[in-house]
């Protein structure tokens, strides 16, 4: 399938690519030029539907097959994946905004979800207790929880989708993907790379779409667990209605992400980490760091040198070989962070470093915003409320580390937060204290590694269970506890009461 010069996108479903049979198309667009590249059905229930019957039918044997052989399909994948990840890089890039060598990590931290779970025979063992009883024996296993399905976000095409459905596959579970419909070609790739692999046909599938092919999901009655990975409101509403129509749900949402700066930090080596993890992918990430909290003397010394940092950062297409930091994802997304920089300033935050006006030369009609700088924000002004999910990076002066984590737990979102300091008693106390699932000392985007689990706390996660590592496998699973004997003297006798012990 040639997916760049098709006008129109197809749907993967039952192992090949299908026309959608919804009416409805959405445009993607290469955010560094502007220009429509193609567009994307935005599936009904039906194509939902069809999507269902063939990973119902799938199920089965790919259930079936030992975990070993499923593993080693999944090697195989990784394989694939591995060698064609320029090619796949190229196609993140066109669609999403980010550097090439962005993109081509993102999709390596993807390929290591794979890895991952290429120990599933491993992962799926259960546990046996000999003698639970007098003769009795009792264990668990887990067994997959059938078709399921994920949601996923426009910021990381690859690496988001692959949190969820290696593990899922691995564990002996169909899928349906419903990528975002903002840059949704590389799904359609990771489908027919899925198949080379010897993925079952039907075992793996993609629809296209928006709220449409969303609620037909969460209301399908053949779906048995949803993932999903996007903006906090949605999140929230993709939890409630899912459990409402009896899922599994996992819901992460969205983020407000703090490092805080300690007087004792190594300034220069903390600029150069706040930089990339504030500006990188521009600011597109939901790990972004988007505000400094400076303890004392690290107020002054940190906006010195991120300003300087940060007007030097080199915006451009992410195609082009010296780009740090690329477009956003649409001119909407572009209008609402400038509206949030105008915000500021009328907010009376002092605007350090104003990226309003980019200059881009070459790409004139791309969706850019230049690096911005906020300094002496309040945990009143909407810059800092709100996740902005652009280049906007503020900082919030404190006076000591209680202060600064007192303000990280009272904000609602909680998904990562970093500390830069010198002092192992200053980051004990932060790993102790801070109320946020995932924390970074010295490490300022603490994304854990595929066999950890990656989520967050609070509104940053609706749902018991994380991604990828041990919390993949549990919430692709279903446990069942068996308790077994073996009479053969054929001494039954009824029992009444509740058993126990004997
Ligand atoms: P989004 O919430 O707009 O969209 C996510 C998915 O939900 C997409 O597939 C989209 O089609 C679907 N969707 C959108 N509106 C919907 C609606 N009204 N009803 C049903 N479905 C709907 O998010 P986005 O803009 O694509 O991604 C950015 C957001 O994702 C940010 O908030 C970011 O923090 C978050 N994110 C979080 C994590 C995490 O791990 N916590 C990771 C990546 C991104």
């Amino acid at each position: 399938m040639d997916l760049t010069t098709l006008e129109r996108l197809p749907l993967w479903i039952g192992g090949r690519a299908v026309p959608a049979s919804t009416t409805r198309y959405g445009e993607v667009t290469n955010p560094a030029t502007g220009e429509v590249i193609r567009h994307v059905p935005l599936g009904n229930a039906t194509d939902v539907d069809a999507a269902v019957q063939a990973a119902t039918a799938a199920l089965p044997a790919w259930r079936a097959a030992p975990p070993l052989r499923r593993a080693r399909i999944l090697m195989r994948f990784r394989e694939l994946m591995e060698a064609q990840k320029k090619d796949l890089a190229r196609i993140v890039t066109e669609e999403h905004g980010k550097t090439l060598a962005d993109a081509e990590g993102s999709i390596t931290r993807g390929i290591e979800v794979v890895e991952f779970v290429t120990g599933i025979p491993q992962l799926l063992k259960g546990e046996f207790s000999e003698n639970v009883g007098s003769d009795v024996d009792g264990w668990s296993l887990r067994q997959p929880v059938g078709v399921c399905a994920g949601i996923t976000p426009f910021n990381f095409p690859a690496m988001v989708p692959m949190w969820m459905y290696p593990v899922a596959l691995a564990c002996g579970n169909s899928f349906i993907l419903k990528p975002s419909e903002r840059d949704p070609t590389l799904s359609l790739r990771m489908a027919e790379l899925l198949a080379e692999a010897g993925v079952h046909a039907g075992v793996f599938n993609v629809v296209h779409g928006d709220k449409e092919a969303v609620d037909a999901i969460l209301e399908h009655p053949g779906i048995g667990a949803v993932s999903f990975v996007g903006s906090t409101p949605i999140a929230r509403y993709i939890y409630e209605t899912g459990a409402r129509h009896g899922k599994r749900v996992q819901a992460l949402g969205g983020a407000k992400n703090h490092a805080v700066v300690m007087p004792d930090a190594d300034f220069d080596f903390t600029t150069e980490a706040l930089i990339g993890a504030a500006y990188g992918s521009a600011g597109e990430r939901c790990m972004a760091v988007s505000v400094v909290v400076a303890v004392g003397a690290a107020g002054d010394a940190m906006c010195e040198r991120l300003a300087a940092r940060a007007r030097r950062v080199k915006v451009s297409a992410g195609t082009q070989p010296d780009a740090e930091m690329g477009p956003v994802i649409t001119g909407a997304a572009r209008d609402r962070i400038m509206g949030y920089i105008d915000g500021g300033v009328a907010e009376g935050a002092t605007l350090v470093v104003d990226g309003r006006k980019p200059r881009v030369p070459g790409y004139e009609g791309g969706f850019f915003v230049g690096p911005t700088l906020f300094d002496r924000v309040t945990p009143g002004m909407a810059i800092y409320r709100d996740e902005i999910f652009g280049p906007v990076l503020v900082i919030v002066r404190a006076d000591s580390l209680s202060e600064a984590i007192a303000l990280i737990n009272a904000n609602p979102y909680a998904n990562g937060a970093a500390l830069f300091t010198r002092s192992g008693h200053a980051a004990h106390r932060f790993q102790e204290d801070v109320d946020v699932g995932m924390l970074g000392i010295n490490v300022p985007i603490p994304v854990p590694m595929a066999f950890h689990s990656f989520g967050g706390w609070k509104n940053s996660l609706f749902g018991d269970l994380h991604v990828h590592g041990i919390d993949g496998v549990r919430f692709y699973t279903r446990g069942k506890a068996i308790t077994a004997r073996w009479p053969d003297d054929g001494s039954a006798a009824p029992g009444f009461q509740m058993p126990v012990m004997g």
